[in-house]
């Protein structure tokens, strides 16, 4: 089996796919700066570097030192609100440190690459669910680093196609929507402090970590008011990975997957399913619209299951909640 080096491993969906490479016979090399990551949920088997993906230097020494074929890259910024407040945060992280790690990938004759995007290149979707087809119109700084990031990667497959560079190179971008849940054998969850990401928020408010939930916005143009998304199981877009880099290494060409189950809930469903699995009837606010939130998405997932052969296994609202509460439960003990 090949070495592949995951960017950002040391993270919420990093570990959860590093743990499932080790677990199909891959062997692992995690690179993260432990900024938002915790070395607590490293799988023990992987070799960890802490630096920086930016840093070119690391970066081409850990590719010829372990023998580097394939790259999982997570290592970013990834919330809206923040990426609202500091937006030069964003670019330098997500888009400068990218784009380092692009070039010495390039460099080092790195074949694979499969890159973690966003639903937030969207933007305001007119179509539900949406497909890869529907044009990036991002709202926030976050949508708008992944964007670039996309596009560097688009240029460059199309610079490779065209005989402009010499390379094997070829990358898959997955466009995750909204992840949560954590390993329902309780392994491994997310470890984040100061969480904004409305299923921990809640899971949350059961242990009594906070005192309430706010509802971001009422009046958005839904069914009862509030923002649709469509949550992804972790397990299961950790797996998205594997299915993208088996595909890749079988020859399939540069592409790009929306990572959704199809269906979305609103902002009240979801609080409604965390008080149901949890028995606790945790107090809710009324609040404003959060900047940057469109008001409802979800994810056509028909090109993932076609051409990753994608096979979900956890598409189940009350299980995302309920192993994301067991895992805070865990955590918090
Ligand atoms: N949300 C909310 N209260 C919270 C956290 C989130 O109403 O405390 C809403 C948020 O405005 C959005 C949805 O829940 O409509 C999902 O937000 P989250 O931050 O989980 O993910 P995002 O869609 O920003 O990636």
């Amino acid at each position: 089996m090949k070495t592949v080096l995951v960017t950002g491993g040391a993270g919420y969906i990093g570990s959860h796919t590093a743990c499932k490479l080790i677990e199909n016979g891959h062997q692992v090399v995690i690179l993260d700066n432990l900024s938002t990551g915790f070395k607590s949920v490293v799988p023990k088997d992987a070799v960890f570097i802490e630096g920086d993906v930016g840093d070119s230097d690391t970066v081409t020494q850990l590719i010829e030192t372990h023998g580097i074929e394939d790259i999982v890259h997570f290592a970013a910024h990834l919330l809206v609100p923040e990426s609202v407040a500091q937006p030069n945060r964003y670019y330098k992280n997500n888009v400068v440190a990218s784009q380092n790690l692009i070039n010495a990938a390039l460099a080092a004759n790195i074949k694979h690459f499969i890159f973690s995007s966003t639903c937030a290149v969207y933007g305001m979707v007119k179509t539900f669910p949406v497909d890869e087809n529907v044009s990036m119109q991002p709202i926030s700084p976050y949508g708008r680093t992944k964007c670039v990031t996309e596009w560097s990667l688009q240029d460059t497959n199309t610079a490779i196609q065209s005989g402009y560079i010499e390379s094997d190179f070829k990358y898959v971008a997955l466009r995750y929507f909204n992840v949560a849940g954590a390993r329902p054998d309780g392994k491994l969850g997310q470890v984040t402090e100061n969480t904004t990401h409305l299923i921990k928020v809640c899971a949350e408010a059961v242990l009594g970590v906070r005192d309430q939930v706010t509802i971001f916005g009422t009046d958005y143009a839904t069914a009862d008011g509030t923002c649709i998304r469509d949550y992804i199981h972790v397990d299961d877009l950790a797996q998205a990975h594997l299915d993208a880099l088996d595909y890749l290494q079988k020859g399939g060409s540069s592409d790009v997957f929306n990572c959704g189950y199809g269906h979305g809930y609103s902002v009240r469903e979801i609080i409604d399913v965390m008080k149901k699995v949890s028995g606790v009837d945790f107090k809710v606010i009324e609040g404003q619209r959060r900047d940057g939130d469109p008001p409802a998405i979800a994810a056509d997932n028909s090109k993932i299951k076609t051409k990753l052969q994608w096979s979900p296994a956890h598409n189940d609202i009350e299980l995302i909640c309920r192993t994301a509460l067991d895992w805070e439960t865990k955590i918090r003990n």
